[in-house]
C-alpha cells in the first residue's frame, strides 16, 4: 500500500475550528499596523498631531527597537480615558460608519496604541490642560495595568521599550540597524516638513539631530533639514482647481536624484505612497530630465475629505481618490507651471554650430568636461574596435572609424569599413571616462587639490551614509573630511573630474549609497565610478568641435568594451552597408 505524503498526514490531523486566544489575535492585528520601529513613530506622531500639538519631541535609542519616546503638548487624556486609549478599536476620532467617509484626523482605527502595547513594554503618561494632576498607564505585551496618578505637564508622552520582545519572528525580520535608523529619520524629516507649524525635535542616542522652529515657514524647515543652498534652489508649487489645492516645492531641472525616494506626497496631511502621484510628477518633468534621473519634490495636496478614501490599508499609507484623473492633472499642471516659470526651454544656437573647430575647443570642453580627453595618449598602440578583415589589421595607427560629423548636437556620425555608425556622445564619453578611471589602480587615482576646500551640507541620513563610505571615497581620488555633524570639506577630487563641481561629484556618490546600501566593495566602487562618469560625461545637446568629435571617437575605439556605456546601454547603432543597400533597393528586392 502506498504511503501517504507527509504533508497530507499533517493536514489530516484533526484540528477543530476555534477562536484564537486574545494575545495571538492581537499580535496578528498588531503586525498589520506595527511592522518596524518607524511604524511606531508614525502612529505616535500622528496621534500627537491629531491631539493638536504644536511641539513634538521624538527621542530614540539605536534603531528605536530598544527605546522610543514621543512627547507632545497636545490636549492630553484623563486618567479615565487612558485604559480606553490603549484598548483595541477605541478611538475618539469617529463613531459612525458614515464618519469613515469624511475623515479629518490622521488616526481613526483606534488600533495603534493597542497594537504597540501588545508587542512591547509601553508606558503612556498624559495630562489635560484643565487637570491638576496627570495619569500613567502601563501595558506589557498586551497586559494592561491599572492607571495611576502621575505628576505630568499637560500633554502626552508615550514610551515604547523593547519593541517586539515577545515576537521573535518579527524581531528577526528587522533590517540591520542602519536601515531601520534611515527609515525612522526619513519619516521624521518628512513629517517635520509637512507640518512646519509644529516644532519638531528629534534626539538620537542623546544627541539632537533635527530641530525645526515651528514658525510655519516651510522653506525655513527645508533649510533646517537639508541646508540653505538646497532650500534656496527649490521652486514653489501652488495651484488650485476649484476645491482641490496643491502646494509645496519641486526641484529645478538641474537638481535631480538617481532614485524616487525624495518624491514625497502628502494628501490631507497624510504621507502617502501612490504610484499615480509619482507618475503625474514625472510626467510634468517629461523631456526635461535624463533617463534615470528623478526630481526632488515635497507636494501637499488638499482635497475635500469625502474625495479621498483613506481606509484602504491598516498602515494608512495608501489612499483611494474619488476622481483620480482630476488629482493627476492638478498635480501635473501645478509642477509643470513651476518648471516653465523657472527654466527656459534649451535651444541650440546656430552660430555655435558653424563656428570654427580649433579656436573654441578648450572653452567648449571646459563646460562640465575634463580637458584631459583632449591631450590624450596619442602614442598608445591602438586596439581595433571592430572585427576587421585581415588586410586592415596592419594599419593599427589609422582610425577605423572616419568621422562624418555631429547630428542634433547629440550623436556622432562615423563611417566604418562595414557601414555607418551613429554614436551617442554622452554614452560614449561615459564609457571612455569609466575605463580611464578604472585603469588607475585604487589608491593611486590621480587627484587634484582644490584651491579652496568646498564645504558641503547633507541631511543627517545622507551624512550617516557618507560617514560609513568615507574610507572608500577617499580611496577613489577624493579627499573628503567631516566638518561638524553633517557637513563635509572636499579638499581634492579625482583629476579626471576636475571640471565637475566638487559638490556635484560628492552628491552623486552619496545618492548612490542611498540606492543600494550594502553592495560588495568592488562592485560598489565600480558603481560609484560609473555614477560619477555619467555625471561628468559630455551631455546630449552639447555641441562639439570637429577635433573633440574625433578625439572622442578615437578614445572610444581604444576602450575594451566600447559598445556599451558603464550602465549597459548601447553607445552606438550600426547601419551596415548591407542594410543600406537593401533599404535603397540596390540589392535583394528587385
Ligand atoms: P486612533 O488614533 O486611530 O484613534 P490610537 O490607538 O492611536 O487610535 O489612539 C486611541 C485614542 O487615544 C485616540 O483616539 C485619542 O483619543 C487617544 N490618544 C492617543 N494618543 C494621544 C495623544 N498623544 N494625545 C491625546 N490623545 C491621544
Ligand atoms: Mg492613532
Amino acid at each position: 500500500m502506498e504511503k501517504a505524503p507527509e504533508i497530507w498526514l499533517r493536514y489530516n490531523r484533526p484540528m477543530s475550528i476555534h477562536i484564537l486566544p486574545d494575545d495571538v489575535a492581537s499580535q496578528i492585528a498588531a503586525g498589520e499596523v506595527i511592522e518596524r520601529p518607524a511604524s511606531v513613530i508614525k502612529e505616535l506622531v500622528e496621534n500627537a498631531l491629531d491631539a493638536g500639538a504644536s511641539q513634538i519631541d521624538i527621542s530614540l535609542q539605536g534603531s528605536g527597537q530598544p527605546f522610543i519616546e514621543i512627547q507632545d503638548n497636545g490636549r492630553g487624556m484623563s486618567a479615565e480615558e487612558l485604559p480606553l486609549a490603549v484598548a483595541r478599536h477605541a478611538t475618539s476620532k469617529l463613531s459612525t460608519a458614515d464618519d469613515l467617509f469624511r475623515i479629518q484626523t490622521l488616526g481613526f482605527r483606534g488600533e495603534a496604541l493597542a497594537s504597540i502595547g501588545s508587542v512591547s513594554l509601553m508606558t503612556v503618561q498624559s495630562c489635560r490642560k484643565s487637570d491638576q494632576i496627570g495619569a500613567e498607564i502601563k501595558v506589557e505585551g498586551g497586559k494592561v495595568f491599572l492607571p495611576k496618578p502621575k505628576v505630568f505637564n499637560s500633554g502626552t508622552s508615550v514610551q515604547v521599550v523593547n519593541l517586539f520582545y515577545n515576537v521573535p519572528a518579527r524581531l528577526k525580520f528587522l533590517k540591520k540597524d542602519a536601515t531601520e535608523r534611515q527609515n525612522n529619520e526619513n519619516f521624521i524629516l518628512k513629517y517635520a516638513l509637512a507640518y512646519p507649524k509644529v516644532k519638531f525635535t528629534f534626539t538620537q542616542d542623546g544627541q539632537t539631530s533635527l530641530q525645526t522652529s515651528g514658525s510655519g515657514d516651510r522653506r525655513e524647515a527645508i533649510a533646517a533639514i537639508y541646508g540653505l543652498e538646497y532650500a534656496r534652489s527649490m521652486m514653489d508649487v501652488s495651484h488650485d482647481d476649484a476645491d482641490y489645492h496643491v502646494e509645496g516645492f519641486t526641484s529645478p531641472i538641474s537638481l535631480t536624484r538617481s532614485n524616487r525616494r525624495e518624491m514625497t506626497f502628502f494628501v490631507n496631511g497624510r504621507w502617502v505612497q501612490d504610484p499615480a502621484l509619482s507618475a503625474a510628477l514625472l510626467q510634468a518633468y517629461h523631456t526635461y530630465l535624463m533617463v534615470g534621473r528623478y526630481p526632488i519634490a515635497f507636494l501637499y495636496l488638499y482635497l475635500p475629505s469625502d474625495e479621498v478614501d483613506v481606509n484602504v490599508h491598516p498602515a494608512k499609507a495608501e489612499v483611494r481618490f474619488r476622481s483620480p484623473d482630476r488629482v493627476f492633472s492638478l498635480l501635473q499642471r501645478a509642477v509643470r507651471k513651476a518648471i516653465l516659470m523657472h527654466s527656459p526651454v534649451p535651444e541650440i544656437s546656430t552660430n555655435l554650430v558653424w563656428q570654427t573647430p580649433v579656436a573654441d575647443t578648450a572653452q567648449e570642453y571646459s563646460q562640465g568636461q575634463s580637458p584631459e580627453i583632449l591631450q590624450s595618449d596619442l602614442g598608445v598602440a591602438r586596439q581595433p574596435l571592430f572585427a576587421v578583415n585581415p588586410e586592415n589589421s596592419g594599419e593599427s595607427q589609422i582610425s577605423l572609424l572616419r568621422l562624418v560629423g555631429q547630428v542634433g548636437a547629440t550623436y556622432l556620425v562615423a563611417e566604418g569599413p562595414d557601414g555607418l555608425y551613429l554614436i551617442d556622445q554622452h554614452a560614449a564619453h561615459e564609457r571612455v571616462l569609466f575605463e580611464k578611471y578604472q585603469r588607475s589602480a585604487v589608491g593611486t587615482i590621480p587627484s587634484q587639490i582644490l584651491l579652496e576646500p568646498v564645504l558641503v551640507h547633507f541631511n543627517s541620513v545622507q551624512a550617516g551614509l557618507l560617514n560609513s563610505q568615507l574610507g572608500m571615497i577617499n580611496q577613489l581620488g577624493f579627499q573628503v573630511e567631516a566638518f561638524g555633524a553633517t557637513s563635509y570639506l572636499i579638499r581634492s577630487i579625482p583629476s579626471l573630474f576636475a571640471n565637475l563641481s566638487p559638490e556635484a561629484a560628492l552628491r552623486v556618490l552619496v545618492e548612490d549609497f542611498e540606492e543600494d546600501e550594502n553592495p560588495m566593495q568592488a562592485e560598489a566602487e565600480a558603481k560609484l565610478i560609473a555614477r560619477i562618469c555619467k555625471r561628468a560625461a559630455i551631455k546630449g545637446g552639447q555641441i562639439l568641435s570637429t577635433q573633440e568629435q574625433s578625439q572622442l571617437l578615437y578614445e572610444l575605439e581604444n576602450c575594451t568594451s566600447p559598445r556599451t556605456c558603464p550602465h549597459g546601454r548601447p553607445t552606438m547603432i550600426h547601419l551596415s552597408v548591407d542594410l543600406l543597400e537593401r533599404q535603397f533597393g540596390r540589392r535583394g528586392a528587385r
